[in-house]
């Protein structure tokens, strides 16, 4: 039996939660859009009856609103389960996998980095700043050539909220035509999707991953992004439903939820960014100047711009990442060292490896993350624990 107990609800929330690119809290209209579809309009939309026609009447809505917010036609938004999902499938290509040899860079997402390790793809190296290096990647496609089945670069990584030029990477990509013939651009979008205009900045992508619990909206329901006329095939079988390419009853109260998510992000999004990435920023600046040896990895001469707005990282010389979160907790902050996983251990992170950061610094690594939610009290809470924290650390360490 487990011993851990259940925190109460006031407890939780109490909490600086500084942990935002891990997941975000329902926003009230999502909430809100959900609870007729979690009560009287349960509805299945594979049945042909009344309760079964309303629930097809609100995918179909809920599809607009997703393909409208997320710049791409009804007819390629597929609804999937999540992030995990939408990467397995564009990386894959369905079943059977794909043919051939998938690419991706060196900072993905696991989603995507062992998706791509299991059908033996390529990892193209990022350079210092974390970014995909454009001529590694143009040497790996000249070497795998026609045999290259799909490349994957994320828009915004999770770690350290670095965003890709996509479009540069779309111009490598083209330029091996017809020696590659076309092959699909992959971007996992979940971090990006919070911040950026994906209409724009994942314009060059024929697949685009997004999940719904980013930004907001519900767990367990994303979108891939399948633009006309790119070859995928389902990875889920038995119903047919979304025309066949990812089959399973619908959950629709999660997909009414993704698309009210999405919605209220896009609304909100320049007042959000703007109001966030000054927290971000007054966090960022105040840790660095209150915890000596602490350093932004990501971030060349203080110049933040190609971040996401939500993410501050940081690595802290000579202090155990877990050793801090540890003592953060018990303050009241909640935190991550790089990414979330399942067992909450915390691994060493490929991501600083593969920008050249030293394993003892990337042993101080710590992700603060900020979302819609994100309030001065919470920057005031981690600016006064986190040197705290680090003073304790060092002194006893
Ligand atoms: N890709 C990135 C960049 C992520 O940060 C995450 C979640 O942390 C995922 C994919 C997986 O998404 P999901 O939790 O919806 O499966």
């Amino acid at each position: 039996m487990s011993r851990v107990t259940t925190p109460s609800t006031a407890e939780l929330r109490t909490l600086a939660d500084l942990d935002h690119a891990a997941t975000t809290r329902i926003r009230p209209e999502v909430r809100e859009a959900m609870a007729p579809f979690l009560d009287d309009r349960y509805g299945n939309p594979s049945g042909s009856h009344r309760l079964a026609r309303d629930a097809v009447r609100a995918v179909d809505e809920a599809r607009e609103r997703v393909a409208a917010a997320l710049g791409c036609a009804p007819g390629e938004v597929v609804f999937t389960s999540g992030g995990t999902e939408s990467d397995n499938h564009a990386i894959s290509g369905g079943m059977p996998p794909r043919a051939g040899v998938p690419v991706c860079s060196a900072v993905e997402h696991h989603a995507v980095l062992d998706t791509v390790a299991a059908l033996d793809g390529r990892v193209v190296a990022v350079d210092r700043s974390g970014r995909v290096d454009l001529s590694a990647l143009a040497d790996a496609l000249t070497e795998i050539g026609p045999h290259t089945s799909v490349v994957s670069v994320m828009l915004a990584n999770n770690e350290t909220g670095v965003v890709q030029d996509l479009d540069a990477v779309a111009q490598v990509v083209r330029s091996h035509e017809p020696e590659v013939p076309r092959v699909p651009l992959h971007t996992d979008a979940v971090q990006a999707a919070a911040w950026l205009d994906l209409g724009t900045a994942a314009a060059a992508a024929d697949l685009i991953s997004v999940s719904g619990h980013k930004l907001g909206g519900p767990k367990g329901v994303g979108v891939l992004v399948v633009r006309q006329h790119t070859p995928i095939r389902a990875m889920v079988l038995g119903g047919g439903q979304e025309r066949g390419r990812r089959s399973g009853t619908s959950n629709v109260a999660g997909i009414v939820g993704m698309a009210a998510a999405l919605e209220a992000t896009v609304a909100g999004r320049a007042t959000t960014n703007a109001r966030v990435g000054a927290l971000r920023d007054r966090l960022a600046d105040g840790l660095l100047a209150a915890v000596p040896g602490a350093v932004e990895c990501a971030v060349d001469q203080g110049d933040r711009s190609g971040l996401v707005p939500g993410i501050c990282h940081l690595c802290i010389e000579g202090v155990d990442a877990e050793t801090l979160l540890f003592l953060l907790e018990s303050e009241g902050v909640v935190a991550s060292a790089a990414s979330s996983c399942s067992s909450g251990a915390q691994q060493a992170s490929h991501v600083l490896a593969a920008m050249g950061v030293s394993e003892s610094l990337a042993r101080g690594s710590l992700r603060l993350s900020l979302g819609w939610d994100s309030t001065d009290a919470d920057v005031d809470t981690a600016l006064r624990a986190v040197p705290a924290a680090v003073r304790r650390v060092r002194e006893f360490g």
